[in-house]
């Protein structure tokens, strides 16, 4: 992505034909893997005129990027993929977006998720499954799905996803892009979808570390108009500076189980060798309430979605119901029955039950308890280490319709993801080479998490190992 953005800037080729290019690119190579939910063809084109005719200037001038469909903007739809939200036009821009058009960014369009970001294989968008890139017949992860597989098949320079549990990172592993979750409160939700809001944090997806590093750079910094953003500096974050020596890589035992395929075991070890290589020391950190970060997820997130959810009644937003009925409670579940999809309305009844009372102190009330014990664990372990590596994922991407009909094998994929949000640290998946061992080759990611607003030296961390691995990105798609 700063490579064609130089080459812009440089009038090597300009912003017309970059944008063209992944234009043709969409409309070759989407029909197959379904990354778009809609594609601003005439819009792109027009911003891409105005960076040519250098009416439109900034650090990322001309660069078509797509975003998450749960992002607002001012024109087009903004579904969440969900039918709840069909014919929904966002009356106003989320600052993320904001900021990138600031920047020169062309939004080639809106991708697909998971409805209202619940999931983890966009198999729960109400309108199409996205296919992972590297094979068709996998899921790309989710629910930033489309982001991630748009990134990966070069359907866009980068995109923007969001990460409640891991749905930035989790795709990024499985269709073998860098993604990012940065600190809570670091990116501005103004203009994001709520699904729970104490965990909600956009990021992007992209090729390299120093792409990341760069968007997350423009996107973040604090925002009156959504009172949890941070009032913490954005350090810059200088992806070709060694980190500070010693380095020390924490690894946590509790990340490194026989859940692990042999392949994520083996990256491990190989991201081991390169930093014990590199100088660093590798620190053991416990990381002892681990295991009850998926419980603690589910009743947290459920919880704050069933409240968030709560406003797509059919009369403020929404769809409303043709059907007839007889009085608002009637016309309120009527239009939330026919909106809302199945893994949606579970999550919603999930939640409503945890914070019920009688039910309130034993679930939600007791998961917060146990939500600070995690954060404890952390701030534990990054006395002694810098960044603790682990995997983003216990295995490669599954077949589209594997676990579909098992909500509890779903909730697994995020074993690995969901402390970093319930603990508000930030979070990157980079890629860690191909599985050599399935039909076709297989992503696989390595995760580091960092301390919270310690992005810049995490970034530093992730990008030495990156060099080192040499780990292949999609260079092109595979026949349909
Ligand atoms: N897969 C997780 C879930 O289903 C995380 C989703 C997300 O991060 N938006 O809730």
């Amino acid at each position: 992505m700063i490579e064609l953005r130089d080459m812009i800037a440089a009038k090597q080729i300009t912003a017309t034909e970059a944008t063209q290019a992944y234009l043709d690119r969409i409309e070759k190579y989407d029909g197959q893997i379904h990354a778009y939910r809609e594609v601003y063809t005439d819009r792109a084109l027009e911003r891409a005129a105005a960076v040519d005719r250098g009416e439109v200037t900034g650090p990322l001038a001309g660069v078509p990027i797509a975003i998450k469909d749960n992002l607002c903007t001012s024109w087009g739809h903004t579904t969440c993929s969900s039918k709840m939200l069909e014919d929904f036009q966002a009356p106003y821009t989320a600052t993320a977006v904001q900021r990138l058009e600031d920047a020169g960014a062309v939004i080639l369009g809106k991708t697909n998720l998971d409805e209202f970001a619940m999931g983890s294989s966009t198999e729960n968008s109400a309108f199409v499954t996205t296919r992972n890139p590297w094979d068709t017949s996998c899921v790309p992860g989710g629910s930033s799905g489309g982001s991630a597989a748009a990134a990966g098949a070069s359907l866009c320079a980068a995109s923007i996803g969001s990460d409640t549990g891991g749905s930035i990172r989790q795709p990024a592993a499985l269709c073998g892009v860098v993604g990012f979750k940065p600190t809570y409160g670091r990116i501005s939700r103004w203009g994001l979808v709520a699904f729970a809001s104490s965990l909600d944090q956009i990021g992007p997806f992209t090729k390299t570390v120093a792409d990341a590093a760069l968007l997350y750079e423009i996107m973040a910094g604090r925002d009156p108009l959504d009172s949890t953003s941070a009032d913490v500096s954005v350090e810059p974050t200088q992806t070709e500076t060694q980190p500070d020596q010693p380095l020390r890589i924490g690894l946590a035992k509790q990340y490194l189980n026989d859940n692990n395929t042999p392949a994520v075991a083996d990256a491990v070890e190989r991201a081991l060798a390169i930093y014990r290589e590199l100088g660093a020391e590798i620190v053991e950190v416990d990381l002892p309430h681990t295991e009850y970060g998926i419980p603690t997820y589910y009743i947290v997130a459920t919880a704050e979605a069933s409240s968030n959810l709560a406003r797509y009644d059919g009369v403020h937003y929404g769809h409303r119901t043709d059907a007839p009925v007889t009085d608002m409670p009637d016309l309120y579940s009527t239009s939330r029955a026919e909106g809302f999809g199945d893994e949606v309305k579970r999550r919603i009844m999930l939640g409503t039950y945890v914070l019920s009372s009688g039910y309130y102190d034993a679930y939600y009330l007791r998961a917060l308890k146990v939500r600070r014990l995690i954060k404890q664990d952390f701030d534990n372990a990054f006395e002694k280490c810098d960044a603790i590596l682990c995997p983003t994922t216990t295995a490669p991407a599954f077949e589209v319709g594997a676990k579909s009909d098992d909500p509890l094998a779903m909730y697994l994929n995020d074993v690995y993801t969901v402390n970093c949000n319930l603990a508000g640290i930030a979070g990157i998946s980079i890629p860690a080479g191909i599985t050599d061992d399935t039909p076709r080759p297989l992503p696989i990611g390595l995760q580091l998490l960092g301390n919270a607003f310690d992005e810049a030296r995490l970034m530093r961390i992730a990008s030495q190992l990156e060099n080192k691995l040499q780990a292949p990105r999609l260079t092109e798609l595979q026949p349909a």
